[in-house]
């Protein structure tokens, strides 16, 4: 293993680049912490899937998610926020130094921000992940184009559904938003828009229980969930939007989690964004599996810097510390 910038330690490593990530960035930076961000190759987070973002604070018209992260990103690059365009691929941040490696890479830090977000779950079919790419989707944003005058459907009834529903309308001809019960997790004013939308149709009380076709997605069976029947939709494409799961694997053993997975936050009295490890803080949607927006991810994202930057202040100065560090 080697080390880099022979062996300095940073007063802050952010892992992630999503809202939360890049405004802990900003505010650890304007707050001379100069923080290195292991932004991730796919950088920007969800908001880089999405198409326009009406609900961000400040921005009357909306504004399209990429652009808006690309925003982000150039502020705390203003403010020295140093960045590295690579996934981590392990930590050990159970001691006072932090490790943080990427690759054969070794970085070391006084404290961690984690923001690794959330990533979009699978219905868990066969032929799901094989055609995965061949009319199989979970970003409506990267492949809608695709699917121009083309049939298509949306599984799931929460806020992603009815987005990715309604955005698809641009370039389909027919939308089917597939839902396993009557009622829906989507707030009223997305599911009305969708309802309101004559291209879309809504399949209710239904599950899909294959994907059909061999070099691309001809139809999907379904089933009823109230009679058992089964039928075929025959269909051009099918986008799932059922949620997502936190991105906690690379932290596994180390950080405490809930029952689905996201880190548990609040962990000491002073700190609203500490984990259980001192040092290590959390933001975004890898913690918060309630409220999952940009704004509240941001938000989170600046308590994270605030708290690691007042429990920099409380740390002895570095040379102090006993902890030899060793790769
Ligand atoms: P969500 O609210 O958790 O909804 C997931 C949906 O998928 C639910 O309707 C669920 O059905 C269904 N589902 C889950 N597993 C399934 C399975 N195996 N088979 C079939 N259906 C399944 O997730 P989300 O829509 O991704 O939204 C997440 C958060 O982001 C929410 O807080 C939402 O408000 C927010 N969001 C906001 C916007 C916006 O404001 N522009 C856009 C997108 C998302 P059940 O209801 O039966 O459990």
């Amino acid at each position: 293993m080697s080390s880099n910038s022979e062996n300095k330690i940073h007063k802050v490593i952010i892992v992630g680049s999503g809202p939360a990530g890049l405004t802990a960035a900003i505010y650890t930076a304007r707050g001379r912490l100069d923080p290195l961000v292991i932004e991730g190759y796919q950088a920007g987070g969800q908001l880089m899937t999405t198409t326009e973002v009406e609900n961000f604070p400040g921005f009357k018209d909306g504004i399209m998610g990429p652009e808006l992260m690309m925003a982000f990103r150039a502020q705390a690059e203003r403010f020295g926020a140093e960045f590295i365009t690579k996934n981590v691929t392990k930590v050990d941040l159970t001691g006072d130094i932090k490790k943080v490696w990427v690759d054969n890479d070794l970085y070391l830090a006084q404290t961690v921000i984690i923001s690794t977000g959330a990533s979009a779950n699978l219905l868990g079919l066969k032929n799901e992940s094989r055609l995965m790419g061949r009319g199989v989707s979970s970003c409506a944003t990267c492949d809608g184009f695709f699917f121009r005058d083309k049939t298509i459907a949306v599984v799931g009834g929460g806020d992603s559904a009815m987005e990715e529903a309604t955005f698809l309308t641009r370039f389909a001809s027919k939308v089917y938003v597939i839902h396993r019960r009557e009622g829906f997790r989507a707030s009223k004013i997305m599911l009305e828009k969708a309802e309101n939308n004559p291209k879309i149709d809504f399949i209710l009380n239904a599950i899909v229980t294959d994907v059909i076709g061999e070099d691309a997605v001809t139809a999907v069976k379904l089933q009823d969930t109230q009679t058992d029947a089964e039928s075929e939709l025959a269909l051009d494409g099918l986008f799932v939007a059922i949620g997502h799961t936190p991105n906690t694997q690379l932290f596994d053993g180390q950080i405490e989690v809930d029952q689905k997975g996201y880190i548990l936050t609040s962990q000491d009295k002073s700190h609203i964004t500490a984990t259980n490890l001192p040092g290590v803080f959390a933001c975004g949607d890898v913690q918060d599996k309630r409220y999952r927006q940009a704004i509240t991810a941001a938000g989170s994202g600046c308590s994270a810097a605030l708290d690691a930057e007042h429990y920099l202040e409380l740390l002895p100065e570095l040379e102090e510390m006993s902890e030899p560090v060793t790769a």
